[in-house]
Order: C-alpha cells, then sequence, then structure tokens
C-alpha cells in the first residue's frame, strides 16, 4: 500500500471516509430533517453505483483505510446490496450507519461483505415519544433488528442524539438496558444544522449526562482510541457499555481523520465545512480527481470547518446543508 497522501496543512492524516447514498430517508428525525417536504436530489445528479466505487477506490488509492455507508437512510437505496459488495472488495474496513428498519433483509449482505460492526440511531426506548422524534411508527421493527443484529453477532453500536426538554430522560434507560445486552450506546450532543431549530440550551452537554449517569451507577472509564470521537464508560457489571460524542462542550478536531463525500457526489473535508468539491461534474467531465481530493484535504480548516463560534450561533446562522442532505 502507497503512503498515505490525505495529509492536511495541519498535519493530519485521513484515514476514514463517510460516503453518503442519498439523501431520501424513511423517516423524519426532528434533529436532521428539517420538514417533511425537504426536496430529494434527482437521482441522475447522484452518484450511480460505479461512480461511487470508482470514487472510492481513489480515495483508498490515496489511504483510506475504513469507510462508513450513511445517509439519509443507505439502505433505501435500490442498490444498496450492489454497492456494498463491491465496496466489500475495497482493502478497507466496511461499516455502515442505519436506523436499522430494513435490516432484517441485509443480514446476509452484511456478513458476505464481512461488516462486523453496525450503527443504529435510536433516541428514545419509547414507542410513543419515538413517534413524536421520528413521525413514524417502526420503533417495535427497530427493536427486533437489534436483536436480530446482536443474535448473529454483529458489534452493535446504537446512536442517541440527545435534545433538552425531549428524550433526555432516555439517557438513563438506555444505560439500564445495556445490562443485559452487550451493545455500545453512544450519546451524541445535538448539533446545529440548517432548519433544525438548534440552540445552545437545547444541548444537554457530556458532563452533565455523565454526572447523572454516575449518581445512580457506579461508573469505569474504557479506553479511547486515538482519532475516536467517543469517549468510553461502563456500568460494573453490564455487558454493554456507553459513551459520549460531544462535538458542541469538547470538540475533537485536533485528532479529526475523516473526510465526507454527500450522495450528490461534493466532498466535503469537515461536518461544518461551508464549502465543497464537485468530485462527480470532474468525474463526469472524464477529468481525474486525485489533485482535487488532495486540496480539499489541504485546505480543511483547523477546527469545525472554520466556524470557531458554533456554540454562539444558531442553526440558521450556520452556513450548511441540513444533516439529511451532507450525510451523517
Ligand atoms: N439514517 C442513518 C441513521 O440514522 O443512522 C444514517 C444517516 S444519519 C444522518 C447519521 C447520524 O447522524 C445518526 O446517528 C444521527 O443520529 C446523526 N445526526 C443527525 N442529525 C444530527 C444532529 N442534529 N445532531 C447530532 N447528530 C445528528
Ligand atoms: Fe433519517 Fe437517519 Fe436523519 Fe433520522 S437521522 S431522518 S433516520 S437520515
Amino acid at each position: 500500500m502507497p503512503d498515505n497522501k490525505l495529509i492536511d496543512s495541519f498535519g493530519r492524516t485521513h484515514e476514514y471516509l463517510r460516503i453518503s447514498l442519498t439523501d431520501a430517508c424513511n423517516l423524519r428525525c426532528m434533529y436532521c430533517m428539517p420538514n417533511e417536504t425537504i426536496e430529494v436530489t434527482q437521482s441522475s445528479k447522484m452518484m450511480n453505483a460505479d461512480e461511487i466505487e470508482t470514487i472510492a477506490k481513489k480515495f483508498v488509492e490515496l489511504g483510506i483505510k475504513k469507510i462508513r455507508l450513511t445517509g439519509g437512510e443507505p439502505l433505501i437505496r435500490k442498490d444498496a446490496k450492489d454497492i456494498i459488495q463491491r465496496l466489500s472488495k475495497l482493502p478497507v474496513e466496511l461499516t455502515i450507519s442505519t436506523n436499522a428498519v430494513f435490516v432484517n433483509d441485509f443480514i446476509e449482505t452484511f456478513k458476505e461483505a464481512k461488516m462486523s460492526s453496525i450503527n443504529v440511531s435510536l433516541d428514545t426506548l419509547n414507542e410513543e415519544e419515538f413517534f413524536r422524534i421520528t413521525k413514524r411508527g417502526d420503533f417495535k421493527k427497530i427493536m427486533s433488528n437489534i436483536h436480530l443484529l446482536l443474535q448473529n453477532d454483529f458489534r452493535v453500536k446504537v446512536n442517541m442524539v440527545v435534545m433538552k426538554g425531549m428524550n433526555e430522560d432516555a439517557v438513563s434507560e438506555f444505560v439500564a438496558y445495556t445490562k443485559d445486552y452487550p451493545i455500545e450506546v453512544r450519546f451524541i450532543e445535538f448539533m446545529p444544522f440548517a432548519g433544525n431549530k438548534w440552540n445552545l440550551e437545547t444541548v444537554v452537554s457530556y458532563d452533565e449526562m455523565l454526572e447523572k449517569i454516575s449518581s445512580t451507577y457506579t461508573v469505569e472509564k474504557l479506553p479511547d482510541d486515538k482519532s475516536d470521537t467517543t469517549r468510553k464508560y461502563k456500568v460494573k457489571g453490564h455487558k454493554g457499555s456507553f459513551g459520549f460524542i460531544a462535538t458542541i462542550t469538547q470538540p475533537f478536531c485536533e485528532s479529526c481523520n475523516r473526510l465526507r463525500l454527500t450522495a450528490d457526489g461534493k466532498m466535503k473535508n469537515c461536518l461544518f465545512s461551508q464549502t465543497e468539491t464537485d468530485l462527480l461534474a470532474t468525474l463526469r467531465r472524464g477529468k481525474d480527481i486525485e489533485q482535487l481530493i488532495l486540496s480539499t484535504v489541504y485546505s480543511k480548516k483547523e477546527a469545525l470547518g472554520g466556524q470557531q463560534t458554533l456554540a454562539s450561533k444558531t442553526a440558521e446562522q450556520l452556513e450548511n446543508r441540513s444533516m439529511i442532505k451532507i450525510g451523517g
């Protein structure tokens, strides 16, 4: 393998690419999808399976070692199985973030692609609260699919976005759930994106959550990997564990190793970057995308896409797409 060429001007090496397969979704999570009528990108403007494979191969040649498929909901794409099969042939760790509604149709595909770890988004263990957050009634299906993944020996990470006054009580419920199930729950600080009505008061911080959990349980710190965004813990004696992704109160930009590709083929060097590089248009003109990728990596800002004052802004003041349009 060649040396990694994906190094920015601050010396950070990038090994992790998140590819969005679609900006459409079967759920309507309030923190992600700003409104019911959001326009979905026309399929001709989205990367097709060949283009995804070509662009992914180029990133792998340049140093990417891990690819996460995301969206929108990646499993609603009709060619999701084909894309997974193709990318599984690359020398990378392949993984996926999904709302798990369709996971039961993909167990064999995941196994064949050697995807051992699956991230599932679920923000509550209460069916009515689930409906309030997602505007859809798929709670039971998701729970049964989480158990199906566990029965099939997948490592399951559950991502929960914690919003003040909405689902903060579920934090303790998820920690209780780790007693009998070997899931890794990650509590994510609510982040601002176009239209999602975020403000600092809606954030429940890492410190607040840890304090609350520690008032009930004896909590142990687990080791964190260098570029891992999650600060990991477990309750003594519990089968599962939990962790915090504290983008707002303790950003981890210094050790960031991630790059992103939107479903319409635009590269973002940071979740909060205000600029994008159109790799797909260049590829469709028959040109090489390598220099574009390298210069986009090099121009990555030191922190939070250059929006240094994230915590003092409102979602409306931020220049960014909504999360569903970026690909989480
Ligand atoms: N549909 C898939 C899912 O829900 O896992 C993949 C896409 S989703 C955009 C990826 C991740 O982004 C999810 O874990 C979701 O919880 C997270 N996310 C979306 N909007 C967010 C926000 N405003 N703050 C924090 N996390 C967010
Ligand atoms: Fe869909 Fe995932 Fe966004 Fe929820 S978080 S609306 S499941 S893309």
